[in-house]
């Protein structure tokens, strides 16, 4: 069934992070979910994931939830979507702005060489419209050299990709390893049952993929080793569960920045003093995503993760409603945007309008360079 062809490609594209293709024609949607409070006159969500004939889709949803502009970071490649990426986004004027996502299975064929290639192509990548790049978590975890070895996230061959970028000022998003609790064993007893009950492969438990701990540290030394080039830590710098790690990596590194996407009821778990602390020490370094997923058909989504099961309206509108709920207020215990991530409750941080300001949008313009091609600035 077409449908559900089409769901099983979100759960393969969030399990092996394929970057998404094309997802079929446009159908009609009536999202006429009631929109949550705006206390921000601008939202920029710089963290979203659309095939180029799900961008209508997208367009429709920001417009019921409140978003302004949307970075989509699933752009694909020069020969391999990029070009229809950068259409469908044209067409919004400004609406969504589009990542380009380095091949790294070429470098199974091609080694070194491959890298080379694609650090050639950037300016062409720059040049055609792309904002920045996005590298999936399948660096670390997934791609593979010649020799079958895994492709390091900190690899110096990797090197002149990340320099050339630094120097075309092209932004670039990393995703490393996942959820700690994705290395744990698949009990009950573990923090993401529900969810690697879903999607048992995304567990790593007794896998030969290196630790979390090596993986975040490789990340830190790329991070380090390009300071001149401008990251975005996606899910809270990789490392949503504890605060006070991002906080230090912050700290050591002005290139670093990091977004909220999919991290919310991780982030909610945590001493709300605790995440303010934070943002107010680097106001300028944290963006909000929400890793929303959108396909062609009305409820193809993922929102922040994937159940068994296709979405309701009530999931779209607690997704958007908690997100809100947490980052502007104090409000205590409750659920949080994304139920099948864990069996908790969150805490909000009532931020006050200048953070916010910067969270929602300030921080993703400057980021993306978007003061020319956001809808309020032409
Ligand atoms: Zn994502």
């Amino acid at each position: 069934m077409r449908a559900f062809g089409q769901w099983r490609v979100w759960q393969r594209a969030l399990a092996s992070v394929a970057v998404l293709g094309a997802l079929g024609l446009s159908v009609g949607c009536s999202c006429r979910t009631p929109s949550v409070a705006r206390s921000s006159p601008r939202k920029v969500d710089a963290h979203v994931h659309a095939g180029p004939a799900a961008v209508p889709h997208l367009v429709r949803l920001m417009d019921a939830h409140g978003l302004d502009v949307a970075v989509n970071l699933s752009g694909g490649w020069l020969g391999a979507g990029l070009d229809e990426s950068l259409a469908a986004a044209a067409a919004t004027r400004g609406r969504v702005v589009v990542l380009a996502n380095p091949p790294l299975g070429a470098l199974r064929a091609g080694g070194p060489d491959a890298v080379t290639r694609m650090a050639a192509q950037l300016a062409e990548v720059k040049e055609k419209g792309a904002k920045g790049l996005k590298f999936f978590k399948s660096l670390g975890l997934g791609a593979r050299w010649p020799d079958g070895t895994l492709v390091a996230v900190d690899d110096p061959s990797l090197d002149p990709l990340f320099e050339r970028a630094g120097a075309l000022g092209l932004p670039v998003a990393i995703h490393t390893a996942d959820p700690v609790a994705f290395w744990d064993p698949v009990t009950p007893a573990n923090e993401r049952f529900d969810e690697l009950s879903v999607h048992p492969d995304w567990s790593y438990a007794g896998k030969d993929v290196p630790s979390w701990t090596a993986l975040y540290d490789a990340f830190l030394r790329r991070v380090a080793r390009h300071p001149r080039t401008t990251f975005i830590g996606v899910h809270f710098g990789n490392a949503p569960e504890d605060p006070a790690r991002v906080e230090r990596a912050l700290d050591a590194y002005p290139n670093l920045f990091v977004d909220t996407a999919a991290r919310v009821p991780e982030l909610g778990r945590h001493a709300p003093t605790l995440l303010r602390a934070l943002l107010v020490k680097h106001p300028d370094r944290v963006l909000f995503g929400t890793d929303l997923g959108v396909g062609v058909e009305e409820f193809d989504l993922m929102l922040g993760s994937t159940g068994a099961e296709r979405p309701t309206a009530a999931d779209v509108e607690r997704f958007f409603g908690a997100t809100w709920r947490y980052f502007e207020t104090t409000d205590v215990d409750f659920e949080h945007p994304t139920p099948i991530q864990g069996r908790w409750r969150i805490s909000g941080l009532g931020l006050g309008r200048e953070l916010l300001d910067r969270l929602y949008a300030a921080n993703a313009v400057r980021v993306f360079a978007l003061e020319r091609t956001a809808p309020w600035g032409r």
